[in-house]
């Protein structure tokens, strides 16, 4: 149209104008860059979570947080996390309960300490105390703490933000001296040795990160023949059936040959061979004791693993014959003696550190020199000794190798001894990871000194007692929680450092007396609640020890080390949920034991295991009912996510948008919570660019769903007709509608199963095929004339907007525990009043018992099969006519400018369809229940004759469809085709139903 034609055309009046367009707020493009921060301001604006959480009318739930570590921007593992905690809390607000969730962070440890001295320059490091090193940390935590809080919130993440939980707060640490203190006067707290790194170069226990690894480090291995002297009765049997003699005593045959078998051993660290205390085998693993031929060993036979069998030949230069194979297992209780020392040892099991990838599959074990040889020796009892001073020279209890220096002449001397003794097999140099001291560039050993523990032997049956009674999803977690609690040795608890929670101890200046009880504890504890653990530094004895011991200040040193970070976080159950006699919890919600706690599936080892063994120790019970775990995030070629492979996906990134938002741009948090609605987390999960594609493109298609149904309600009042409204009662609507309603009803009994089993993405496919399939592809396709033709009042109509009224705030409360902002969206765009200013206010979505109609599924189905049948045959035509073709006119493009007839077989396929026919026959409403609008054309016949010129034909299940031109011409207004146009002087290019619409 020209501008000069323009007067004209208001004479002539568009009828596209008469049609009741869609008119909607609710925008197409979620724009949620912009939209979703405002909705969580109206959220924080209205107080809809503390509302919720505090005063809803139902029970209280408690998921119970467990803090991320205060370091470092947020990834997709704290989104898989924070997010599935939000979407179980809001769904159990939108049902009633408060669920008050209070967010924690883990702020102390080494990392945080690192980050703090990397920051210093050298002369800062000099004058730091251990004082002005917490308040550095402490400051660094907070902020931490504030960059990942805003992280969660843009998230839509609802907690108690603005007082979260940290584990540097007074009252949370006098909670964790609280828990300590009721272990230690439960008698489960106790003084060892245990080995850490320890350098002697710099004379100081090191920690993992204060270790560096440098190229090149040769150690002077060798292999060694400890010599049998006892060997287990059923053992001894299996020999002498292979012709080594023992004596019934198990003694090794004295007579004849001396001494025949010897237990082989590698060590790359000959220096800690006088700490031997018993040789580790594989339980597993198969060992054979082998003939030896050649060598000057004072063994001829030897016992190693078998699968070195070959590779041990070459390495030592001698025969090995295997005369008999037995499992690790039948090994324990040999008898050897030292080849160097007056001393006898046993034949242990180990663990699978123990591996046949080197040596000879069994161990030499000094509990005081190792982590895994300390717990092996932890297993069977074994003393930790540790015949190194500080400064790495060898102790009297060395014997003739004291004195000696195991950065200097400890290795060669106790060599040349081993040679002497005939048990000296072979040596070599071995290059291999070593870890040094990144101070001084020296090596660095394992050192046994004094720490800490918590004796899990004192607790560890009623702690698998209290593990049987959580539950555990999956169920296997249970499993694993007890495996690990079942094996695992005695928790040492004290760390060397100075960012921590005190242990709040004494020590006698003369005679290293322990000085802890209840008197000591609870002042220290009232300390802390008042000052916070700082005061164990600002003040000296006199200014810490309460009466009576505050007199006899001068005779006590306080100890300097700190708890294990894991008794940090697995004292939240006190320090959170108040699970101590008398303690308090953060809020009135929350209660101990919590209903659920929800982490990674590697915190069975960690947190899970924290938490319940301080609760049991405590307590006598797990400080949780129900345990969920989720996998780990991976990239969508299931790999990890690393900077190196470039496979990482930022959260920031993917809801913020990248610098190029043409190539990143904005999907925003509702995406990120789609794709963790989407996974099966009891699994790793994938995530990478095509995942999120996909993913937006399902947000999409739910906003759009949501968009049509908003847009189609601009006019509509909700109340029943009584009142004045528009709104059909149920009884009277037609079949198709209540179709849809039970469809809907199906939807919400399914989802709610699904929330309540924590397998969200079933609600994701749910919520996928409600919107493509039973809204999109079906109802709604059938309605558009409905809704837009007919007059804005007609039956036709109003009928069909009481469901679009009914199923888009149903459809909202649905997905607002995952799609929050579009959910809150939807709402804010309802053209209606409601009562309720928020979804979440709305409550979980019900449908009344009316609409559960499965009787109305089967002729439905039936009916779906056929307008498939169709569409397939309106398809080929369009396909043959398509722009191109060479016979436009063989095709059609609408399915409007097409007639179908459809012909039934007399047999017992098509009985289903004549049935689901005359079902649709009976309905009272044949304005709206009629096939030919179903089908979306513009005539149809059921049975007859065959329509001329047929352009498609198909046949299945004995029913036959064909299709053909529609008669008449195409209705200007409406696009069907009808054969009375241009009857109506008023309209000439209207069809009759158009006409009578626009005349009342
Ligand atoms: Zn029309």
């Amino acid at each position: 149209m020209t501008a000069s034609s323009a007067p004209a055309a208001s004479e002539q009046p568009s009828y596209k104008d008469t049609l009741n367009l869609l008119q909607t707020g609710f925008g197409m493009r979620a724009n949620a860059k912009v939209r979703e921060p405002e909705i969580q301001a109206f959220w924080a604006e209205q107080r809809i979570y503390e509302r919720l959480s505090q005063q809803n009318p139902g029970d209280t739930f408690t998921l119970h947080d467990g803090p991320p570590y205060a370091n470092g921007a947020l990834h997709v593992g704290h989104a898989l996390n924070k997010i599935l905690k939000d979407i179980i809390n809001k769904t159990a607000l939108l049902q009633g309960k408060r669920a008050r969730f209070v967010p924690g962070w883990d702020c102390h440890g080494l990392p945080i300490e690192l980050k703090v001295l990397q920051g210093l320059k050298s002369s800062e490091r000099g004058e730091l105390t251990p004082l002005s090193l917490r308040q550095k940390a402490h400051a660094y935590a907070l902020e931490q703490v504030e960059g990942q809080k805003v992280g969660f919130q843009r998230w839509g993440i609802w907690a108690d933000w603005d007082t979260p939980y940290l584990t540097m707060q007074k009252r949370y640490e006098a909670a964790q001296i609280g828990v300590f203190g009721a272990m230690v006067l439960a008698g489960h707290i106790y003084r060892g040795l245990k080995p850490v790194h320890w350098s002697p170069s710099s004379r100081t226990a090191l920690a993992e990160a204060e270790l560096e690894y440098p190229d090149g480090h040769t150690s002077p291995s060798v292999y060694a023949a400890f010599p049998v002297e006892a060997v287990p009765t059923a053992l001894a049997r299996r020999l002498k059936a292979v012709g080594l003699e023992a004596e019934d005593s198990g003694q090794m045959a004295a007579t004849g040959r001396p001494i025949t078998l010897s237990v082989a051993i590698w060590t790359t660290t000959p220096w800690t061979l006088p700490a031997n205390l018993a040789v580790s085998v594989n339980g597993r693993l198969d060992y054979s004791i082998c003939e030896v031929n050649g060598g000057d060993s004072l063994s001829n036979h030897l016992l190693v693993a078998s699968e070195l069998v070959e590779r041990l030949e070459q390495t030592l230069g001698l025969g090995l014959k295997p005369l008999l194979t037995l499992k690790g297992e039948e090994l324990e209780g040999i008898v050897y003696r030292h080849p160097l020392l007056e001393r006898r040892g046993q034949v242990v099991l180990g663990g699978d550190y123990i591996t046949t990838e080197a040596g000879t599959g069994l161990v030499h074990t000094a509990p005081g020199h190792g982590v895994d040889d300390f717990n092996t020796g932890k297993k069977y009892g074994l003393p930790v000794l540790c015949p190194v001073d500080e400064a790495g020279t060898l102790t009297a209890e060395a014997g003739p190798f004291a004195g000696t220096n195991v950065l200097k002449d400890a290795n060669s001397t106790i060599i040349e001894a081993l040679e002497a003794a005939g048990a000296l097999l072979k040596q070599e140099p071995y290059e291999h990871r070593y870890p040094y001291d990144w101070r001084t560039k020296k090596p660095t050993i394992f050192r046994a000194t004094e720490q800490w523990f918590a004796s899990v032997e004192g607790f560890r049956t009623a702690a698998l007692e209290a593990i049987a009674q959580v539950e555990w999803l999956p169920a296997s977690g249970r499993n694993r929680i007890e495996a690990m609690v079942s094996e695992r040795g005695d928790w040492c608890i004290s760390r060397q450092r100075t960012w921590g929670v005190p242990i709040p101890v004494f020590y006698h200046r003369d005679t290293g007396e322990v000085l802890l009880n209840e008197t000591t504890l609870r002042h220290i504890q009232g300390l802390i609640a008042e000052h916070g653990g700082d005061v164990w530094w600002q003040r000296d004895e006199a200014g810490l020890l309460p009466v009576p011991y505050a007199a006899e200040a001068g005779q006590w040193r306080k100890g300097t080390d700190t708890m294990d970070v894991w008794f940090d976080s697995g004292s939240s159950w006190a320090g959170v949920l108040g699970g101590l006699a008398g303690g308090e919890s953060r809020a009135p919600e929350l209660h101990y034991p919590a209903d659920l706690y929800l982490e990674g599936s590697d915190q069975h080892r960690g947190w899970f295991q924290s938490s319940l063994l301080t609760s049991v120790a405590v307590n006598g019970h797990a400080p949780y009912k129900r345990v969920l775990t989720h996998g780990f995030t991976l990239d969508e070629k299931g790999r990890k996510m690393s900077k190196s492979l470039g496979n990482v996906v930022d959260p920031a990134v993917l809801v913020e948008g990248g610098k190029n938002e043409k190539q990143a741009p904005a999907y925003g948090a509702d995406v990120l919570r789609l794709w963790v609605s989407s996974v099966d987390y009891s699994a790793d999960v994938p995530l990478g660019p095509g995942i999120v594609k996909q993913l937006a493109d399902v947000y999409r298609k739910v906003r759009n769903t949501a968009r049509y149904l908003l847009g189609n309600l601009h006019d509509f009042d909700p109340r029943p007709q009584a009142e004045g409204g528009h709104a059909v009662p149920y009884s009277d609507l037609p079949l198709l509608d209540q179709w849809m309603l039970q469809r809907t009803a199906a939807l919400i009994d399914a989802v709610t199963g699904d929330f309540e089993r924590f397998e969200f993405y079933r609600f994701f496919q749910a919520l996928q095929n409600f919107c493509v399939v039973d809204l999109s592809n079906v109802y709604l396709d059938i309605a558009k004339d409905r809704l837009y033709v007919s007059g804005a009042g007609d039956f036709r109509r109003r009928s069909c907007q009481t469901v679009l009224s009914l199923v888009v705030e149903r459809l909202a409360g649905l997905i607002a525990p995952v799609l929050c902002h579009m959910a809150e969206d939807i709402w804010q765009n309802l053209p209606y009043p409601v009562a309720e200013p928020s979804v979440f206010e709305r409550g979980w979505p019900s449908a009344p018992d009316t609409w559960r109609r499965p009787e109305l599924e089967p002729p439905m189905a039936t009916i779906l099969d056929l307008r498939a049948l169709v569409n397939r045959q309106l398809e080929n035509c369009r396909k043959q006519g398509g722009k191109g073709s060479a016979e436009p006119d063989l095709g059609i493009g609408p399915s409007l400018e097409a007639q179908v007839q459809i012909a039934l077989a007399d047999n017992d396929h098509s009985a289903a369809l004549a049935l689901a026919l005359a079902w649709l026959a009976g309905s009272p409403h044949p304005g709206v229940d009629n096939l030919t609008d179903w089908l979306l054309v513009s005539a149809l016949r059921i049975g007859g004759e065959p329509p001329e010129a047929v352009l498609a034909e198909a046949s299945a299940a004995g029913v036959t469809v064909r299709v053909a031109r529609a008669a008449g011409q195409k209705c200007e207004r409406c696009w069907h085709y009808a054969t009375d146009i241009g009857q109506h002087l008023s309209h000439p290019s209207l069809c009759g139903r158009c006409v009578a619409v626009l005349d009342t």
